[in-house]
């Protein structure tokens, strides 16, 4: 006899559950793809575990999932065989937020100001397990860990502040590894309790799965059968003189419940990338990654020799709502498999580098060991090879965006992910050859439009041997300031670098196509225009002025020039050679306050 516990919820649980019963009801079927995607990570883990302790796979059932449901009673049963919870993990997990999705989605509720974009946040993110409550009035847990000999229930409904647990007791009910999960369906969603309509479901949000996902359907098939041959024909036929005596039969339909496929469980980066078109793709990154938005690229690509592995590569429309993925750059947003095997999608810059973290993707390896750790993964030739290759399928990506007839898409994508490429810069020396075409800046020139350097360089004068840019704090300052007068008046176009990070990544890069940047706020810029007589006479001329000047001025200065790169203004701060730009300078000086 087990006795059932009562357990309050955690507050944010509370919170969280009367959102979704009472303000995202426009989009209740994603019930489905929540739980579903809960037993196939119950899935997962298991078998990831399996790879180490082969004692846990002793049951030898498959790994599938299973949907089952009772029409009539309005109900509908989840079952995996996958790794199941404890008591305690189902207070941790069923009680309480600290999973992923769930925290993220409650993260981003307190970031939007406005209610009403809680009823889209469904669509963008998983709001897990409670999603069951969109639909069931009561849900049900029957669930079997491998680390526990007793199978636990879990009981909830929806609109209450506590939950029970208690002991299987039910001999029907028990399984020998994984969970069960029934939902009790509220009047309003009954309908959801029809297999046709579960397995349309099953084909709009869970295609991708990978385990096997089998629905309780009936079926039919057609059979011959003999009939009695009604009398008065059996007459008319003997007075039309038939010497052969023929049967009659009749085709009905015989029906039978039974489990029946509803996905296609190939893996699709395993596809012929020639047979998936972008709406599977789209598709499949929108589940894969939590995403409500189509991705601006993809790339399904295999490689071979030295390292084997698949993997398709997504650039986001815009940024995760995770929000900074420079500060934080454990996204998620790699997931590894071995073998077909989910491995881990916990990296920390180890399968590619933190600035593209924002980069998403699966890769599949054939060389990795399955018990493949942490340690393992830090110090693997194989997978620096991979990393290699990943990155440079990915610029390959950005690349193509910025190609792209469209300039707006390349725009949309700078916007977003510009300072990323520009952390780069700083970070990613090796790289600098595939980044520096990447970025953009505006110009004195082009103060509308971003350029690239490319065409930065396209433009230059012919006797012009560096690139020129201006590091300022806006737009604004950028275009008023004394030291680009002589510039412009020959014309020589200078970029405008008015994000903080832009001078050091400038910087960096030192060069671009054997041209040096060349910042017009130094001293000594050398515009390729001296005239070294016209020059001796300004120094007599104003040789003792400056002098003065420097002598009124003391340590404030380190030294008083005559300048030939003013026209209109009469004197002008330049920074020395070797020093801080002004800009930086003030960069500094905002940090160590
Ligand atoms: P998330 O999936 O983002 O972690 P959920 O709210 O969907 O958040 O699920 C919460 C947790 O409950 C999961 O992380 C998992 O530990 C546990 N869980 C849910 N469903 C299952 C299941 N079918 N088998 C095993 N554990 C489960
Ligand atoms: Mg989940």
């Amino acid at each position: 006899p087990s006795v059932a516990e009562k357990y309050e919820y955690q507050a944010e649980v509370s919170r969280l559950m009367d959102l979704i019963v009472n303000s995202l009801y426009s989009n209740k079927e994603v019930f489905l793809r929540e739980l579903v995607s809960n037993a196939s990570d119950a899935l997962d883990k298991l078998r990831f575990l399996g790879v180490t302790n082969s004692e846990l796979l002793k049951d030898a059932i498959d790994f599938d999932i299973r949907i089952q449901t009772d029409k009539d009673n309005g109900i509908i049963n989840i079952i995996d065989s996958g790794i199941g919870m404890t008591r305690q993990e189902l207070i941790d997990c069923l009680g309480t937020i600290a999973q992923s999705g769930t925290a993220k989605f409650l993260k981003a509720l307190k970031d939007s100001k406005d209610a009403s974009a809680d009823s889209n946040l469904i669509g963008q993110f998983g709001v897990g397990f409670y999603s069951a409550f969109l639909v069931a009035d009561r849900v049900v847990v029957s669930t079997k860990s491998p680390k526990s000999d007793t199978q636990y229930v879990w009981e909830g409904e929806a609109n209450a502040s506590s939950y029970m647990i208690r002991e299987e007791t039910d001999p029907e009910k028990l399984i020998s590894r994984g969970t069960r999960l029934t939902l009790y369906l509220k009047h309003d969603s009954k309908g959801f309790a029809d297999p046709e309509r579960i397995q349309k479901l099953v084909k709009n949000y869970s295609q991708f799965v990978s385990f096997p996902i089998y629905i309780w359907q009936e079926k039919g098939y057609t059979k011959e059968v003999e009939v009695d041959e009604d009398p008065t024909e059996a007459k008319k036929e003997e007075q039309d003189n038939t010497t052969q005596k023929k049967k009659k039969t009749k085709t009905v339909v015989e029906r039978y419940w039974d489990w029946e496929l509803a996905n296609e469980t190939q893996p699709i980066w395993l596809r012929n990338p020639k047979e998936v078109s972008t709406e599977e793709y789209n598709e499949f990154y929108k589940l894969t990654f939590n995403e409500y938005l189509d991705p601006l690229a993809s790339s399904h690509f295999t490689t071979e020799g030295e390292v084997e592995f698949r993997s398709i590569l997504f650039i986001p429309a815009i940024p995760s709502t995770g929000k900074d993925d420079i500060v934080n750059p454990k996204t998620k947003n790699i997931r590894l498999y071995v073998k077909r095997v989910f491995i881990s999608d916990d990296f920390d810059g180890e399968l590619f580098p933190r600035y593209l973290s924002f980069v998403k993707g699966v890769v599949d390896s054939h060389d990795l060991p399955l018990n493949v750790s942490r340690e393992i993964l830090q110090e693997s030739r194989i997978v620096r090879i991979m990393r290699k290759r990943l990155v440079r399928k990915a610029f390959d990506m950005i690349l193509g965006i910025s190609m792209s007839e469209n300039r707006e898409d390349y725009e949309k994508f700078w916007e977003n992910f510009g300072k990323h490429l520009k952390l780069g810069c700083i970070e990613d020396r090796e790289n600098h050859k595939r980044l520096a075409p990447l970025l953009r800046f505006f110009s004195s020139q082009s103060e509308e439009e971003m350029i690239s350097l490319d065409e930065y360089v396209e433009n230059m004068k012919q006797e012009q041997k560096d690139i020129y840019y201006i590091a300022s704090d806006s737009l604004t300052s950028a275009k008023n300031t004394p030291f680009l007068e002589r510039l412009l008046e020959k014309d020589l176009e200078v970029l405008f670098l008015v994000d903080p990070i832009d001078e050091v990544a400038i910087q960096n890069l030192k060069e671009y196509k054997e041209k040096k940047f060349v910042d017009i706020s130094k001293e000594d810029l050398d515009l390729g225009d001296t005239n070294e007589e016209k020059d001796k006479a300004m120094k007599q001329e104003f040789g003792q002025t400056c002098d003065w000047i420097k002598k009124r001025l003391g340590d404030k200065v380190a030294s008083v020039q005559i300048s030939n790169r003013l026209s209109s203004s009469p004197c002008v701060l330049v920074s020395g050679k070797f020093g801080w730009s002004a800009n930086m300078e003030r960069l500094m000086k905002a940090q160590t306050v």
